[in-house]
């Protein structure tokens, strides 16, 4: 899937924008700066495909890529939890994701982003509420495990875990990331 094209489609800033729903979809949703854009490059091996949400363009919309001979629609959902976003901002941020997730029979799966330093924040776990609320299945993946040592990530993936038993329905396992070196990425691709 990942040998062939991956191309950027457009971005969506509101549900009518939407493209036909006539392929498999996955989402990626995290804080800003959890390292979403790294991930997605690294994932798809294009430099400079996603962009970070430190720089200003098509941060704000939801970022629509096709992967494979139109296989998968990867989308991008704009970063959230940023500190300089106002409560508009921020309520905007979820009733946008809210819609799209209930309105996306496509959608079979969301990779919820969490930086490996600093664990669960308030923020994800009120998108995992969201998430609850939606008939699609979510996966915990961390990222930036290079910063932390093997106990350190035992421990974050157990209290993970723990966390995750409180949130409805079972989950996939929690996958265990490092855009910087290359960990983790072979086996999100066999995942998805
Ligand atoms: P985004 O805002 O979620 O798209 O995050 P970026 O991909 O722009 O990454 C935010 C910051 O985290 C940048 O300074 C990256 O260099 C850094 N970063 C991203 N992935 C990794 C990783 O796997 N390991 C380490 N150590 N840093 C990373």
């Amino acid at each position: 899937l990942f040998a062939g094209p991956v191309e950027f489609v457009m971005g969506v800033v509101d549900l009518k924008g939407l493209p036909p729903a006539d392929r498999t979809e996955v989402c990626f949703a995290g804080r800003s700066n959890v390292g979403k854009s790294s991930l997605i490059n690294a994932l798809t091996g294009r430099n400079k495909l996603a962009r970070s949400s430190a720089e200003p363009g098509r941060t704000r919309e939801l970022n629509y890529f096709t992967v494979g001979e139109d296989q998968l629609y990867l989308v991008d959902l704009p970063g959230f939890g940023y500190a300089k976003v106002s409560r508009t901002q921020a309520e905007a941020w979820m009733k946008l994701t809210r819609s799209y997730l209930r309105g996306r029979p496509s959608l079979r799966r969301v990779f919820l982003l969490v930086d490996a330093r600093r664990g669960l924040m308030d923020t994800d776990e009120e998108v995992m509420a969201m998430l609850d609320g939606s008939a699609v299945t979510y996966q915990i993946l961390l990222t930036k495990v290079d910063k932390l040592n093997k106990g350190e990530v035992d421990k974050l993936v157990t209290d993970i875990e723990t966390k995750l038993k409180k949130h409805g329905a079972a989950h996939p396992f929690v996958m265990m990331t490092s855009s910087e070196k290359g960990w983790g990425i072979p086996e999100l691709r066999a995942e998805i």
